[in-house]
């Protein structure tokens, strides 16, 4: 009866200790999963979205480098607050931004009976309209650009998220020219897909020839339409990226790096792409 008492107890402590021994071991593991998911910051920023660009975009960490702010933009109140929920995060050095996606203006690609349904019947319409979609998206940006002067490329997917509450992609479709693609485009330099509905030229629904919002893009950069604020007309001095520094209509008079939709035709399409790169506030 001892002796069964004793193995007992032996075999009771084995068990502790091996499982004692398993949780240090798996604690041990997924800290290094942890370091191996967090890529290095450059690398983190470069990562490609997800094919498509649909979905939730999270792969933006803030640095102690970065620095905070205590109050949002005065630009953030032209967005569609319908669509789009902004706040303050990492205590103040990035700016998140949810949006359901869907845009506050008229598209085919609503599908006919809704209200924003328009008849569009040149538009060879893609598969999907709004409601067979999933639109969602969280950009995570920085809260103030780091303009350095070291500029990082656009990737597929969600490069912005615009006034309307809908995504901004860049000059290209699945990897190749968008001209292909550009019979699906709706009026306003719209379409669906794959992924998340998008504007790849100048969304004529809120800015046409004009100095108005377009949106926000990855770098914490503010987009604006073809002609700026501050003289009333083109700019003469934008960088390669479309970019200046100069008064906007929500800088309150301060002087602030931004990027405008540069005032070329871009390629078949007859009309102005909204962002090709590259991005100057990583
Ligand atoms: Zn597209
Ligand atoms: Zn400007």
């Amino acid at each position: 009866m001892k002796i069964f008492k004793i193995v007992n107890m032996l075999l009771l402590c084995f068990i502790l200790f091996t499982c004692k021994s398993r949780k240090e071991k798996q604690e041990v593991s997924s800290i290094n999963n942890f370091e191996e998911r967090r890529p290095p910051r450059e690398e983190g920023r470069r990562r490609p979205g997800p094919p498509g660009g649909g979905g939730r975009v999270r792969n933006y960490t803030a640095t102690d480098a970065d620095e905070a702010i205590t109050e949002l933009h005065p630009a953030f109140e032209a967005f569609n607050k319908e669509a789009t929920d902004i706040f303050l995060s990492n205590n103040g050095k990035t700016v998140t931004i949810e949006t359901t996606g869907l845009p506050n203006h008229e598209t085919i690609y609503w599908g006919k009976n809704h209200e924003l349904y328009r008849d569009e019947p040149s538009v060879e319409r893609t598969p999907s309209i709004m409601s067979s979609n999933n639109n969602a998206v969280t950009l995570v940006v920085d809260a103030v650009p780091n303009l350095s002067g070291k500029t990082i490329n656009t990737h597929m997917g969600t490069i912005g998220i615009a006034v309307s509450g809908a995504s901004i992609f860049n000059d290209q479709e699945g990897g190749g020219a968008l001209d292909r693609a550009a019979a699906s485009l709706d009026w306003t330099g719209g379409h669906i897909g794959p992924g998340v509905y998008h504007y790849h030229l100048e969304p004529k629904a809120f800015s046409y020839n004009d100095d108005k919002l377009v949106g926000i893009l990855r770098d914490g950069v503010f987009i604006y339409g073809r002609k700026c604020f501050e003289t009333g007309d083109y700019p003469t001095n934008l960088d390669a990226s479309g970019g200046h520094t100069g008064v906007t209509q929500y800088s309150n008079g301060k002087e602030e790096y931004h990027y405008h939709i540069i005032n070329e035709l871009y390629s078949t399409t007859g009309s102005y792409i909204v962002f090709a790169g590259p991005y100057q506030g990583y």
